[in-house]
């Protein structure tokens, strides 16, 4: 389609003459716009849909199903925003697609949200933020899991962080952590990290072999820039790219043996090739439309990271900054994300899940990549520094102590 010449006049389809063709199918009315093309419904969702069954077929041919691994197991990180539900319709839909062919269903997912509703104080007992999803999709199974989780993991370094009373319930604890933290930009950061550490350790408990994250290309263009402007650049590569990591990682305080031990998880992105406003599109053509399971105030993806509105986060700056270029210029945003997908893992794979790893976000800490980013962002003293010097890469240590 990207070869066809665009239309002079009006086309004749059968004997309907259409005034704006689809610029796909040629044969049905365009009512949408698809990166400056018009383009009708039905090509539209094909164009979202293919996009995430190419991703999912990938990962699949990942793990082969043989007889002593009959089935794939997978966990989906649900937000309960547009990305992960609408990615969550379209795992479905690969099932449905599967079993009516009358073949297996493809793999087994079990959907975690993760419940951060104690940081904000309107924690509602009775309220169940999943039951809408369970009906709509029964075939899969659905958990929520506390936030609060995150303070028994293996996978982070409490001796690294600031410390919190431990007299205090565990939900009161992580809230008086985060409470802490030194500005809204620290607060959704390490909210962030924590939520990718309890789906790792989910995954893991699960003996997933894959977790599915419904960032999209602007998504992982924002996260590539406020990333890198918080000094954790060198992460890129764990945290952009489809591929395994070792959880919890290596020297992370888990032991070598049994339970303890690290295993590797596939990481995936299916919608990475789809733009945020061509997912919150799509959310309003399924059928019936996603648009009441999007959490309130989730359309914008914001909120779900913020704690306080203080001030701008960084994630927030990315926000506003790419919801203009997407708008404009989505083939930069596509670019952002292209290029950063193309960095290797700077250490290599075997050899960089023996070295220890930033108590926090896990990336292998190598004392030049580390250096360099302290040496381009400012260097602190003090007795704090000299707590977790060692323990926390650059950008986790500035998060959780200013
Ligand atoms: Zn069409
Ligand atoms: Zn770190």
């Amino acid at each position: 389609m990207e070869s066809t010449p665009p239309p002079t006049g009006p086309a004749v389809a059968g004997s309907l003459t259409l005034t704006r063709p689809c610029a796909k199918c040629r044969t049905q009315e365009a009512t949408l716009d698809s990166r400056s093309q018009p383009v009708c419904r039905a090509c539209f969702v094909k164009f979202i849909s293919g996009k995430a069954m190419k991703q999912i077929g990938i990962l699949g041919k990942e793990i082969p199903t043989t007889r002593t691994n009959a089935t794939r197991r997978y966990v989906l990180g649900l937000s309960r925003g547009v990305s992960s539900t609408v990615l969550l319709h379209l795992l479905n839909e690969n099932v449905e697609f599967a079993l009516g062919k009358a073949r297996a269903a493809p793999f087994d997912l079990t959907v975690i949200y993760v419940d951060s509703s104690c940081l904000y104080g309107s924690k509602n007992a009775d309220h169940d933020p999943l039951a809408p999803f369970r009906a709509r999709f029964p075939r899969f199974t659905f958990r929520s899991v506390s936030i609060a989780d995150a303070l028994g993991l293996l996978g982070i370094d409490w001796s690294a962080l600031p410390s919190v009373d431990p007299t205090l319930l565990p939900e009161q604890r992580i809230w008086s952590f985060f409470s802490a933290l030194p500005s809204a930009a620290s607060r959704a950061d390490i909210l962030r990290l924590f939520t990718r550490h309890v789906l790792l350790a989910s995954a893991r408990s699960l003996d997933a072999q894959a977790l599915l994250l419904g960032h999209s290309t602007t998504a992982l263009a924002e996260l590539t820039l406020s990333e890198t402007a918080k000094g954790r650049g060198f992460s890129l590569p764990w945290v952009i790219n489809d591929g395994g990591v070792e959880y919890p990682p290596a020297g992370s305080g888990s032991s070598t043996e049994g339970e303890d031990r690290g295993r590797k998880i596939l990481v995936y992105h299916p919608l990475r090739d789809a733009l945020r406003k061509e997912l919150s599109v799509y959310m309003t053509l399924t059928e019936p439309p996603l648009t009441p399971f999007v959490a309130e105030g989730a359309v914008t993806a914001l909120d779900s990271a913020v704690v306080s509105h203080k001030d701008l986060s960084i994630e927030e700056v990315m926000f506003r900054y790419f919801a203009e270029v997407e708008e404009s210029y989505p083939s930069v945003v596509a670019n952002v994300a292209r290029t950063t997908g193309k960095l290797v893992r700077l250490l290599g794979g075997e050899d960089a899940e023996r070295k220890r790893g930033c108590g926090m976000c896990g990336v292998p800490l190598d004392g030049e990549g580390d250096e360099r980013w302290r040496g381009e962002l400012g260097i602190r003293g003090g007795d704090e520094e000299e707590k977790t010097r060692g323990k926390l890469c650059y950008g986790c240590e500035r998060s959780t102590r200013g």
